[in-house]
């Protein structure tokens, strides 16, 4: 019989996962899976962390919710003191919500409320990226440039936000442009945006740090976001980074831009903040735009009913502390490096793999069908579900992409071990990955 639950692929119900522990999975086919993803880069400290679920069993016996409109809790309090300790960046102020998507909904209207309430109500219009992805809510998806997913909405989407190139080498670098020459091009690429779109009115330059489910954890050149931002500078307008799946320490780093040597006005994070113990997202805002707000109608016009939910926050708390206290960003550095080299080991000269890049624990291949024109393989042969199924027959779970390239479709694979692993769980997850990757090549027509 099919399952009353929508799925994912309405035709075909997928296996149970009855039991997670550590970096396991256990599931309805009998199968003990390695969740060498974490799903896509959530579960960060992988499964049932006795710390966290101490936490989360302590908070639901004293309070499971309290709305907002006239209280605060422990729990996200204390988050928001932790994650913002030291005021990283300038960054003073957390807003938790209880998605990735849904913060940001909230980036995008806190940045237009704080040119209200500073007395630009001209500035309507954001630029962000093409192959970009800002989650599925309206708002987000208009704002993302992943072509796919919008084809069907753009008619219900905004036209406040248009796009401008990523900064991805491996395809868009000319052969004989350097990687200063590249930069300066991008860079050039959105002053005329702005020109084009009128410089004061331009709300913010939207962006991923370390793009993840469009290209596949594609990092920046060297002094692209320092240019990026010294545009948004020129011009007056704000700095929107999307750490949804790179943030948090995913990348080594607890912010992914802290090794871009810029700082947002408003950063975006969910994945790692929670880990996927609770469901929860939120957005991080710095002095220039929070104190806008406080001094000028003094509320943040916007709000749900879930927003720093107790048992959320609660279980984001742990996870946060336990990756502060237990040394994780050491090992993600060290667990990244060994990651990238047994990577670059097993499929660095496979004559399907273009691409293999990453930071810390956040790394993907891109399949071609040769490595010289870098063409994709025909979608059609959907050859990056193919790779997530051998991998699975292989007892590991990675995340599959068609991303974007120009408007086609190209193969990406992600891998986004827990903050945990160890040196073996890594040559275990490179090897089933491996595997995966010949069995599935050898199965094409
Ligand atoms: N932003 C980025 C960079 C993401 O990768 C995602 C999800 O994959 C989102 C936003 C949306 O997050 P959510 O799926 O929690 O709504």
């Amino acid at each position: 019989m099919r399952s009353h639950l929508v799925q994912r692929n309405l035709r075909q119900d997928p296996p149970l996962a009855l039991r997670g522990e550590g970096i396991f999975l256990h599931d309805s086919n009998g199968k003990t899976i390695i969740d060498g993803s974490g799903g896509a880069a959530v579960a960060c400290l992988g499964h049932g962390h006795p710390r966290v679920l101490d936490a989360m069993r302590a908070q639901m016996d004293q309070l499971t919710y309290a709305h907002t409109a006239l209280y605060s809790c422990e729990s996200a309090e204390a988050l928001a003191d932790l994650v913002l300790e030291g005021e990283p960046g300038g960054l003073t102020q957390l807003y938790l919500c209880s998605s990735g998507s849904e913060a940001m909904e909230a980036a995008l209207k806190l940045s237009r409320q704080y040119f209200w309430e500073i007395g630009q109500p001209n500035r309507q219009k954001y630029i962000a990226r093409r192959q970009s992805y800002h989650g599925n809510t309206l708002g987000a998806l208009a704002a993302g440039g992943n072509a796919m997913r919008k084809a069907i909405y753009q008619p219900i989407l905004s036209d406040a936000f248009s796009h401008v190139a990523p900064c991805y080498a491996y395809r868009d670098r000319g052969p004989a442009e350097s990687d200063a020459d590249y930069v300066a091009r991008l860079a050039a690429e959105l002053e005329a945006e702005f020109q084009r779109l009128g410089p004061d009115t331009v709300i913010a330059f939207i962006a991923e740090p370390v793009v993840g489910a469009t290209l596949g954890c594609v990092t920046a050149l060297p002094g692209y976001f320092q240019a990026m931002r010294a545009v948004c500078d020129r011009h007056g307008a704000l700095l929107i980074l999307d750490e949804v799946m790179c943030g948090m320490g995913r990348t080594g780093t607890m912010h992914a831009w802290e090794q871009e040597g810029v700082t947002p006005d408003i950063q975006v994070v969910a994945k790692g903040l929670g880990g996927g113990y609770q469901p929860i997202g939120g957005i991080l805002a710095n002095h220039r735009v929070m104190d806008a707000l406080r001094d000028g109608s003094g509320a943040f016009m916007h709000g749900h009913t879930y927003q720093a939910h107790p048992m959320a926050a609660a279980a984001a708390l742990a996870v946060q502390r336990v990756i502060r206290e237990e040394g994780l960003l050491a090992n993600i550095q060290a667990m990244g490096a060994l990651l990238e080299q047994r990577l670059v080991e097993r499929l660095g000269n496979h004559r399907h793999v273009g691409d293999i890049r990453g930071r810390g624990l956040f790394w993907a291949a891109e399949f071609v069908k040769d490595r010289g024109s870098k063409a994709p393989f025909d979608p059609a042969l959907k050859l990056n579900d193919r790779i997530k199924r051998a991998a699975y027959d292989n007892g590991l779970a990675c995340y599959p992409m068609a991303g974007t390239i120009d408007g086609r479709l190209g193969d990406h694979v992600l891998l986004a071990p827990p903050y945990i692993a160890t040196a073996q769980d890594i040559d275990s997850i490179v090897a089933r990955f491996g595997d995966a990757v010949d069995t599935a090549l050898a199965g094409l027509p």
